[in-house]
């Protein structure tokens, strides 16, 4: 039985109050969706697409822009001079300094890792672990769509109550334009490649904790905390192998509100 300790709201948001927690994981594994929870209990979110896309948005004429852009556009990653001094000058506002922050996207190399972590005391990694299977079949089966205003994600796994409706804050959903299979296997190429290989890194310079999807099968859990599809539980292929149920949007948030209780009360 976990412990519910969260079920008061308040004294969850008092004891992350300040808090700088990193988030990791490959496309797909959900990092928008936990941002917005963190959101929700007074965290500031720091994402390295957002602010890339504002920072080009801002001067699209300025060289700056202008070679971010192409980057961006082949899916590349943007070259480690431009990204960390974006990100550092998001994160030494007195807002991130003042209410914690929860931070998206970045580090995505060793050398940004390197730069974050000589700057800043980072309290908490979480590393979002996603059976590969879903990574991509969650996306293209399930039709993923991302709210234009809010970003949060819905998939037929996860539908909203009302379809094309975010459920947050009533904006309208889209599907993005680069997730198309090819497009997402490079994505996952590019991860594994480039950012995975420095997780240890990471744990040696603050503490990893691991925030599985997936449900053993000695867990007992209410379906409404389930993934289903059509009405039925839906059970993915384990990278082990194995076959294994799925926590939804609610039942991610429960866990992931259970793990900051018993680490931070
Ligand atoms: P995705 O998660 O699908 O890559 P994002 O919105 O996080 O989407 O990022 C969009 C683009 O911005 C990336 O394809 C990449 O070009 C650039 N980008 C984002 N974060 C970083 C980063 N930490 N380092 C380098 N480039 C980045
Ligand atoms: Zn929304």
């Amino acid at each position: 039985m976990e412990s519910h300790l969260w079920k008061n709201l308040d004294k969850l948001k008092d004891a992350v109050r300040g808090k700088k927690i990193l988030l990791f994981g490959p496309p797909g594994s959900g990092k928008g969706n936990r941002s917005r929870d963190l959101e929700a209990l007074g965290l500031i979110h720091v994402s390295s697409g957002i602010a890339l896309r504002a920072k080009v948005k801002e001067d699209q004429e300025s060289e700056l822009s202008k070679n971010a852009s192409s980057y961006m556009e082949r899916g590349e990653l943007v070259p480690d001079e431009i990204i960390v001094p974006i990100i550092m000058d998001h994160l030494s506002q007195e807002k991130c300094q003042k209410n914690g922050f929860v931070l998206d996207g970045f580090p995505r190399t060793k050398a940004q890792a390197e730069a974050l972590f000589s700057k800043i005391k980072i309290d908490l990694a979480l590393y979002l672990d996603v059976p590969r299977k879903f990574l991509v079949f969650g996306i293209i089966e399930g039709k993923r769509r991302v709210c234009v205003e809010c970003a949060t994600g819905y998939s037929d796994f996860d539908p909203p109550h009302i379809e094309g409706v975010c459920d947050k804050c009533g904006g309208r959903l889209e599907r993005r334009a680069d997730d198309q299979v090819e497009t997402i296997e490079n994505r996952l190429k590019l991860y594994d490649k480039q950012t995975k290989p420095f997780l240890p890194y990471i744990k040696t310079q603050t503490t990893l904790e691991i925030l599985p999807i997936t449900v053993s099968d000695k867990e007992e859990i209410i379906k409404k905390h389930l993934k289903t599809l059509k009405n039925h539980v839906y059970w993915v292929e384990t990278d082990e192998g194995g076959k294994a149920r799925m926590l939804n949007l609610e039942g991610m948030r429960e866990r992931l509100y259970n793990l900051l209780g018993k680490r931070f009360q």
